[in-house]
């Protein structure tokens, strides 16, 4: 596995995040650090990394303010995350040794764009190393999830099934930065959260009152410009068309066989097979022509399961 440097941007996130606190009447805070493609990385060296925020939590444990050095202590903490991770992917198969598996959480069910009701996944990773989480879950302002007829868990009492807690997730993977997906980010203050560049750039033109939920104070985002390895076995595919910055988790086992965490790329398994009638529900793709070559990506992957995040089943390829 390869490391890279990290590559900091002088411009663009890091003058949209400083600006945004700076008219907030906040401090700048720090930077965005933004990651190089297809190559995971962490540098101890590097600093820390806020985005701006209200400091809202989203449902389940309050997060308190971030800074000082209980940052440096959660990079130590990371940084044997990563160095265990490495050591275990680094025997004679590489990556291809490590044991991943997924497990579903069930964090909430709302009105779907068909009027029915849908669930709400999101999927926890477990390897040598610890915890990754993809999608957090429902969380923002009180009439978006009274719009929605949501009816919400706490990420970490569906956590507490698996008999975990916030703390034992090192890392988070939001597939996008839809309010069901992004909502109890808050809940995990002592992660790093890998989102795209290009979604966080529509989420905080498009949503600023969701921008401010789950960029709460002390937020670490690292940023990604299209497909990145992050743990050895764990990758995720840029697929936009969902929303402009969407991307799809892929967890490969020793046997290289995939499961794909396929977030709102498809709804449900009938789009995922490709819409008969070429039809799209309401929500589906903001771009359809990009989505249409994202199913055509995801489908490349041959997946060997494929998990929804609005559906109970589970397409086995
Ligand atoms: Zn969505």
């Amino acid at each position: 596995m390869r490391w890279a440097s990290w590559v900091r941007r002088d411009d663009g996130a890091v003058g949209h995040a400083g600006g945004l606190m700076r008219r907030r009447g906040l401090p700048r805070a720090g930077r965005v650090r933004a990651v190089r493609r297809s190559f995971p990385a962490f540098s101890p060296t590097a600093p820390q990394v806020r985005a701006a925020g209200t400091g809202r939590p989203g449902p389940g444990t309050r997060p308190g303010r971030r800074g000082g050095p209980g940052h440096w202590f959660d990079h130590f903490k990371w940084c044997l995350v990563r160095a265990a991770v490495t050591m275990a992917g680094s025997g004679e198969a590489g990556g291809a040794d490590m044991v991943l598996e997924v497990r579903r959480l069930h964090l909430a069910s709302l009105r779907g764009v068909d009027g029915l009701e849908w669930p709400v996944h999101g999927f926890v990773v477990t390897h040598p190393g610890g915890a990754v989480l993809v999608d957090t879950g429902v969380g923002g302002p009180q009439e978006w999830l009274d719009d929605w007829r949501v009816v919400n868990r706490s990420v970490a009492d569906a956590l507490a099934g698996l008999d975990m807690t916030p703390g034992d997730i090192d890392l988070v993977i939001n597939t996008h930065l839809h309010f069901d997906h992004c909502g109890q980010n808050a809940v995990f203050p002592h992660a790093a959260f890998y989102v795209q560049r290009a979604e966080l750039d529509r989420a905080r033109r498009e949503s600023p009152e969701l921008y401010d939920w789950f960029g709460f104070a002390g937020a670490r985002f690292e940023l990604l410009d299209g497909d990145a390895d992050i743990l050895p076995g764990l990758s995720v595919i840029a697929t936009p068309g969902h929303t402009a910055g969407h991307q799809c988790v892929v967890a490969r086992s020793a046997a290289g066989a995939a499961d794909l965490m396929i977030g709102d790329a498809a709804y449900t398994p009938r789009l995922y097979a490709g819409p008969a009638d070429g039809k799209l529900p309401p929500g589906q793709a903001s771009d359809p022509a990009a989505w249409r070559r994202s199913l055509g990506r995801i489908h490349a992957v041959s997946p060997a399961r494929v998990h929804f995040c609005h559906h109970t089943d589970v397409v086995h390829g």
